[in-house]
């Protein structure tokens, strides 16, 4: 931890009071620090005159069978380096396997930043494009769905410093409760109102989301046709943007199925396959309707015939009805049959659980990259070459293709409340590149920072963390080559 002086000289007692504070010159804020108080984001404080980060370092350590537990410094806790040109607050050696490694670690200030949100619901949660609000300030919009998934895109640097101040405080907010796995609830205009929680069902209009839908419409045929053929002789899964109809869907013909005649609302796109049959809601499969029947513009007295036994199925399964033409060809409610309801309750069985995802997408600034190297492009180069890891929290990353360092993560992945805010606003992140001590020489590293690792733990206060049991460890990831 860097020890930094008291700010100015002794002198008269109001100068003397001043004099006690410390300057806080890890962020553009420039927080003075009056004796026993934190600055502006809380993170740090002025312990006995001296500028200290509020949090432990984080070292995330494993077990090793009759040896030592291996350690690994993490970004939490370390503390940021500002202005740009000053190395990381830890630059650590150590040694894997006979290979001498070094990783630099540092809490990154993000203002270029943002959290993708899957949300594994079919209902509409509002119209592409469409704003996200929290409390009130719009803080970012719908994005394209996804296979079975709403998707959301907030925060980022557009509302960061774009709006009024009060947006840029809301989304910056918004942000780190998200990317620290708190439940959020956010408003989509013409939409949804919604409670967010990464890892958590989510909740819609206050409904918890139990069941991701086994695939659309016409999916769902192709999975099932054959356990209804012969039992029913037709079947339509309705679907907001596919909806199956198993009698032409090529599933269908491929069984034998003779064409049931009915003819269904919207826009046919192949054999068996409709678009907009209803307008898009939180009724079945995601559309708007309430009542099945309402897509049915009627049947064709040329291919049905009374007796013709219909099923009408969500994509989850959650809603179903089954019917049997009247001889006006009228479709009339009736008892499932039990073979029927066994396979929707099969579609049920195959929906996997309802959750929200949270990734936080940040690119890696001035700081965070001259805080490694005096090159930063030799950073990029060797990011891009798989000679750096690149962590958050000994979480995996995802570097994007193309130009400078915009990294991925899944929130789930990292050690709990791993992001904090300043108030410029801007979102702070751990970040840790880890590589070997020759290619670190290599692309301009700050060499004289480094410290050995025991060095590094005896040095700063520190609390021991477990990573996440599905994350490789950060030393021993596939990008670091073996000699
Ligand atoms: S906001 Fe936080 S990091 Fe920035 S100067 Fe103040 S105490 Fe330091």
């Amino acid at each position: 931890m860097a020890e930094v002086p008291t700010v100015g000289p002794p002198g008269p007692p109001a100068q003397r009071a001043a004099a006690e504070k410390v300057l806080c010159d890890a962020c553009p804020v420039l927080c003075h620090i009056a004796p026993g108080r934190t600055g502006a984001c809380d993170r740090y404080g002025n312990i006995n005159g001296v500028l200290t980060r509020a949090e432990p370092l984080a070292l995330a350590h494993r077990p090793v069978e009759n040896a030592e537990p291996e350690l690994f410094v993490t970004g939490l806790g370390a503390g940021t380096n500002y202005p740009d040109y000053k190395p990381a607050p830890f630059i650590v050696s150590s040694r894997h396997q006979g290979v001498d490694m070094v990783t630099a670690v540092t809490e990154g200030i993000f203002s270029y930043c943002s959290f993708k949100v899957k949300i594994d619901t079919d209902r509409y949660i509002g119209p592409e494009q469409a704003n996200v609000r929290h409390r009130g300030e719009t803080i970012g919009h719908v994005t394209t769905a996804e296979y079975g998934s709403q998707m959301l895109s907030l925060g980022g640097v557009h509302h960061l410093t774009g709006g009024s101040r009060k947006e840029g405080r809301e989304a910056c907010d918004l942000m780190a409760a998200l990317g620290n796995r708190y439940a959020v609830e956010l408003e989509i205009d013409g939409g949804a109102a919604l409670v967010v929680q990464a890892g958590q069902a989510p909740i819609v209009n206050g409904v918890r989301e139990t069941r991701m839908r086994v695939g659309c419409g016409s999916a769902t045929i192709g999975i099932f046709a054959k356990q209804w053929h012969g039992q029913v002789d037709e079947v339509i899964v309705v679907d907001d943007q596919i909806t199956g109809v198993l009698s032409e869907h090529q599933a269908g013909r491929f069984l034998g199925m003779v064409p049931s005649g009915v003819e269904l609302k919207g826009r046919r796109s192949t054999p068996g396959r409709y678009f907009q049959v209803a307008n898009p809601g939180t009724g079945w499969g995601g559309t708007d309707i309430q009542d099945p029947l309402s897509i049915i513009v009627g049947f064709d007295k040329a291919h049905s015939w009374p007796g013709l036994r219909l099923l009408m199925v969500s994509t989850t399964g959650e809603h179903s009805s089954y019917f049997v033409l009247d001889e006006a060809l009228r479709p009339q409610s009736a008892p499932m049959p039990p073979a029927l309801q066994r396979v929707v309750e099969r579609i049920a069985e195959n929906c996997e659980p309802a959750l929200c995802s949270v990734l936080f997408i940040g690119g890696a600034g001035g700081s965070l990259r001259a805080g490694i190297t005096e090159s930063p492009v030799r950073l990029t180069n060797s990011i891009k070459d798989a000679l750096v890891n690149v962590t958050c929290g000994g979480a995996p990353t995802y570097i994007w293709p193309g130009g400078g360092i915009t990294v991925m993560v899944d929130v789930a992945r990292m050690p709990a409340n791993s992001f904090g805010t300043v108030p410029t606003p801007a979102i702070v992140a751990p970040m840790e590149f880890t590589m070997r001590l020759s290619d670190y020489a290599a692309l301009g590293g700050h060499m004289d920072a480094i410290i050995p690792l025991s060095e590094a733990v005896s040095r700063a206060s520190k609390r021991l963390i477990e990573l996440h049991p599905e994350n490789p460890w950060p030393i021993v990831g596939p990008k670091v080559p073996s000699e």
